[in-house]
């Protein structure tokens, strides 16, 4: 019996330092993917309790210390929050596994070391980044520097709750921004217990705080709120536009990390063991329910045959258990409903005329588990190769040369990110630049360098996070003009008239 007794029975939200507590309202069920057991319940927040956030933020942000505190002092509240996150793993760990289903040793190896990390990159980044001068104006000085945009509205996925909202937490209030923060209704429970141990590490109350409850009515309200200054957001390209069209309409920005259906070629001259190995962590890790996963892999045509036959065996052997097992490589999927979507797309490519090659079915036990799953697809435009499908669920489909690659590998509404595997430096030049994504991986998988700029584009969503990215979104410019010599005014109302 998985620990549930270490969660908490019912979810609130966390506002101005303090849970909300039980006052009744609508309630969501959580439920433990490794066993479809229930664990606890959500209480949403309405669009009263959302107000009451933002308004809290609001007040943090124009009358509290952290906006106004010096870069060394925000600093030092920021690494202390990072040993904090460090010495609260394992609990931490525990409610994301019974949040999502991932793997506890992926949880407590990546996950919550990226979600600590996120805190000290962005303690060190907002030290290191210079601002503008410019005196090439005659008699003039004028520098630029860079004010926190106030109120962020931020809006994680479910896919890894304490990884992609502890980046937006880290990135917001490291450039004094204050802010609330809406998980998805699915993984309530570790947001808002990261964010109670966030405030105990020192970051002043209200700073952060946190509205549970559906995209549609706590979120809705959210983005809606009229003093909300930016949005940023992190899920499917559809809810993107949605929320989109809204910040549009209020004139306030939003970025988007949105949704991915990434190309992964392989070439024949690759490495073809890393390639392999390559593929399947690209498309089996977390389930396949990565926007970054490697979902359409092309192979070239001459190894077709032998590199798609080494990928079954593998993917037919990877253990698929239980999440808090040491052995396990692949967990469950998050809920029953995105299971049984997966698994509708094996009819699908079947319609399409796509040949099943391992497994397409679900796993005989309880909990959302399902075999990892590959076809051959019938071509490029059917269904399985354009639509993100956000599981274990790979498509094949084969090229013959660089120039069909890359148009199979951009006939996509989306480009986040591609992955290429060819020994030919050449081809990986060329080809590379060509991919139309916003980030490429060549000769290696699913790597994160956050100084460097990551998101999208076409529908893969816009604006970009990373050192210089973050502080262009989660910061407004102020240009100063001073004069550095006399300069003649006009003089209205004592000038001579002829
Ligand atoms: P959704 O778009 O369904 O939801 C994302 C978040 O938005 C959830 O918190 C959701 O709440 C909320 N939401 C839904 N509707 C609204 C609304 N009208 N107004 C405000 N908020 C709303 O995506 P998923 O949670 O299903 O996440 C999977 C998607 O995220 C995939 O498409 C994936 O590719 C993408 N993703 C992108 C990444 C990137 O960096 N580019 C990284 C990870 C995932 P609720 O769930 O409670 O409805």
């Amino acid at each position: 019996m998985p620990p549930f007794d270490q969660a908490p029975r019912l979810v609130t939200s966390f506002i101005d330092g303090a849970f909300v507590g039980d006052r009744g309202g609508y309630r969501i069920p959580n439920f433990y993917p490794g066993n479809g057991q229930q664990f606890s319940a959500l209480q949403e927040a309405d669009a009263a309790e959302v107000d009451h956030a933002v308004r809290v933020a609001r007040a943090a942000f124009r009358e509290g210390p952290w906006p106004r505190m010096s870069i060394e002092e925000r600093q030092d509240i920021l690494m202390r929050v990072h040993d904090a996150i460090i010495a609260h793993a394992d609990e931490l760990a525990l409610l994301e596994c019974l949040d999502t289903g991932i793997l506890m040793r992926e949880i407590r190896g990546r996950h919550l070391v990226r979600a600590a990390y996120n805190f000290r990159f962005f303690a060190e980044a907002i030290s290191q980044q210079p601002d503008e001068a410019w005196s090439q104006q005659k008699g003039y000085f004028t520098y630029v520097t860079r004010d926190p945009v106030g109120v962020a509205g931020l809006i994680a996925p479910w896919n890894a709750p304490l990884a992609l909202a502890s980046m937006k937490l880290a990135a917001a209030t490291a450039f004094g921004n204050c802010c609330v923060l809406k998980p998805s209704e699915q993984t309530p429970t570790s947001l808002p217990r990261l964010v109670e141990i966030i405030e105990a590490a020192g970051m002043p109350r209200g700073v952060i705080n946190v509205v549970n409850g559906r995209g549609s009515v706590t979120g809705q309200a959210l983005v809606e709120h009229p003093d909300v200054d930016v949005v940023h957001f992190t899920g499917g390209t559809e809810t993107g536009r949605t929320i989109a069209r809204t910040m549009g309409g209020r004139l306030r920005r939003a970025e988007m990390e949105l949704g991915g259906k990434s190309a992964n070629i392989i070439f024949a001259d690759a490495n073809l063991d890393r390639a392999l190995d390559g593929a399947l962590v690209s498309i089996f890790s977390n389930s396949g329910q990565q926007c970054l996963a490697g979902s359409r892999i092309l192979v070239q045509d001459s190894i077709a045959r032998d590199f798609i036959a080494a990928f079954v065996e593998r993917a037919a052997r990877i253990r698929v258990g239980d999440p808090m097992a040491a052995d396990t490589e692949m967990g469950p999927i998050a809920s029953e409903a995105h299971r049984r979507r997966i698994l509708s797309f094996v009819d699908i490519a079947r319609g399409e005329g796509a040949r099943l090659l391992t497994g397409g079915h679900a796993l005989d036990r309880d909990g959302y588990f399902m075999a990892p799953t590959a076809v051959m697809a019938a071509s490029n435009g059917s269904r399985v190769c354009q639509e993100e499908i956000f599981g274990p669920f790979a498509s094949f489909l084969t090229f013959r040369d660089a120039e069909d690659a890359v148009a199979i590998a951009n006939a996509s509404q989306f480009g986040l990110v591609g992955y290429l595997w060819t020994q030919n430096l050449d081809t990986a030049m060329r080809v590379s630049r060509r991919i139309e994504t916003g980030v490429m991986w060549i000769n290696t998988p699913l790597n994160r360098e956050l100084r460097a700029p990551f998101g999208g584009v076409k529908d893969s969503g816009t604006g970009r996070d990373g050192a210089a990215s973050s502080r262009a979104f989660f910061t407004v410019e102020r240009t100063t003009t001073l004069p550095i010599e006399d300069i003649p005014l006009r003089r209205f109302g004592a000038e001579a008239v002829d």
